[in-house]
């Protein structure tokens, strides 16, 4: 099947007068008919469901949707992106160890992977994305579990070159980790440059219309394992009366390991009904991200060509910096902008205040056109010097472009960028 199927079809097939649509299935638990068969499923707990703490119907038809667009040989959802990339990193990385991580990530992500987790004993070190292959190897020490980097990142715009972190990554014997949420499978699928575990959170363009937060995360199954790196899916583990993952699980030792140990222990799996509310979202993704990246592409042309903004970032145009890595990886440069509008913050803020089909969000990736201005949001704490050192200029705004009509899209802007 091509993608614009699978969004359709993958992960629940219906037979004989069974539902049409993946019935939500909001229960909790699961009924046995004897205190054996319940015997059973705990010495091999994916046979049958068990507890909706971490598997459930529902969710795991979303699951099987995902897995198959990513081209994976399994999928895990979670309560939030942020949760993925949580479960993501610690299934293979305890206290002591370290992993790397570009730079260019999303902010959210850069406070757990710098704060929190160092907390718990693991350190991050951070790389620049577009760093050469020595540059990275160098960063890897005795006690790095995997790298990690965004497709496209949020919100730096910045495009990954996928084949060169995975190359890094495979020649001292660990994985590659990709936040796959810009791009979405549609765009680009990382497991065919090399990466071998996608994450999402899905609360972005999966959904696409801003009904549920949740994450994902997705195995290649094409990771080697038993390079006497990663005993936690060699040896027995004690939680599980003392099955291996990779002798049980082969290929698929990565995901069922996040579900039977991590999804049990901390227990951030989606309800049935988010899973069905981004089931609807998956439905129509491909459908949805061509789209997105050709209103974006016109507004984005449509900045670059405007005489009241000063620069503009989005790596579909071709004078973009990443352009050449957005032709070798993605089949679209997806919807987000940014662009810095002349006259520093006080007109980027008159710009947002004066559009009327816009909104102003904390948020991307919604079908609804969305803006946000970071220096008076989510850096609004920093003066102006302190902005530019962090890389964001004072005038710089945040654009999520929707699927309303892209010339009414435009229209908006021109008569905001007129008040100016
Ligand atoms: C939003 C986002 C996250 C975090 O996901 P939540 O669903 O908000 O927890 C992670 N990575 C990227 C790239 C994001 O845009």
């Amino acid at each position: 099947m091509r993608d614009e199927t699978k969004c359709i079809h993958c992960g629940y097939r219906p037979k004989n007068t069974e539902p049409k649509m993946v019935p939500i299935v909001q229960s909790t638990t699961y009924v046995f008919d004897s205190t054996e068969a319940v015997g059973e499923v705990f010495d091999e707990p994916t046979k049958a469901l068990i507890y909706s703490r971490f598997a459930n119907p529902t969710v795991m038809a979303v699951e099987q949707k995902i897995a198959d667009l990513e081209g994976g040989v399994g999928a895990m959802c979670t309560a939030s992106g942020q949760a993925a990339s949580l479960l993501a990193v610690l299934n293979i990385c305890k206290s002591g160890d370290s992993f790397v991580s570009t730079s260019q990530i999303y902010g959210g992500t850069v406070n757990l992977f710098a704060v929190t987790l160092k907390n718990h004993g693991i350190e991050c070190i951070f790389v620049d994305a577009d760093a050469d292959a020595e540059t990275i190897g160098a960063a890897i020490k005795d006690n790095t579990r995997l790298i990690f980097g965004e497709t496209i990142a949020n919100p730096a715009l910045s495009v990954l070159d996928i084949r060169k972190f995975a190359k890094v990554a495979h020649s001292h014997g660990i994985p590659l980790i990709i936040d796959n949420t810009f791009a979405t499978p549609i765009l680009c699928k990382p497991f065919e440059y090399g990466a071998d575990i996608v994450v999402h959170s899905t609360s972005k363009y999966m959904d696409g219309h801003a009904v549920q937060v949740g994450g994902v995360i997705v195995d290649s199954g094409s990771f080697d394992w038993t390079n006497g790196k990663f005993p936690e899916l060699t040896d027995p583990d004690d939680s599980y009366h003392g099955i291996t993952y990779v002798g049980s699980y082969g290929k698929s030792a990565y995901i069922i390991k996040a579900r039977m140990q991590l999804m049990r222990d901390y227990g951030v799996y989606p309800s049935a009904n988010s899973a069905f509310l981004l089931n609807l979202g998956l439905e129509t993704l491909a459908l949805r991200m061509e789209r997105y990246c050709s209103n974006a592409l016109a507004v984005a042309r449509f900045l670059a060509a405007s005489g009241k903004v000063e620069s503009v970032s989005y790596p579909g145009l071709e004078s973009d910096k990443y352009y050449p890595l957005t032709r070798e990886y993605l089949k679209g440069a997806s919807g987000v902008i940014s662009f810095v509008i002349k006259g520093g913050k006080e007109n980027a803020v008159r710009f947002m205040d004066g559009l009327k089909l816009a909104s102003i969000e904390v948020h991307v990736a919604d079908i609804r056109t969305c803006v946000l201005h970071p220096a008076s949001a989510t850096h609004r704490q920093l003066t102006d010097r302190q902005l530019l050192a962090a890389g964001i200029d004072p005038g710089m705004i945040r654009l999520s472009v929707g699927l309303e009509n892209v010339d009414d899209i435009i229209d908006d802007i021109v008569q905001s960028l007129e008040r100016i």
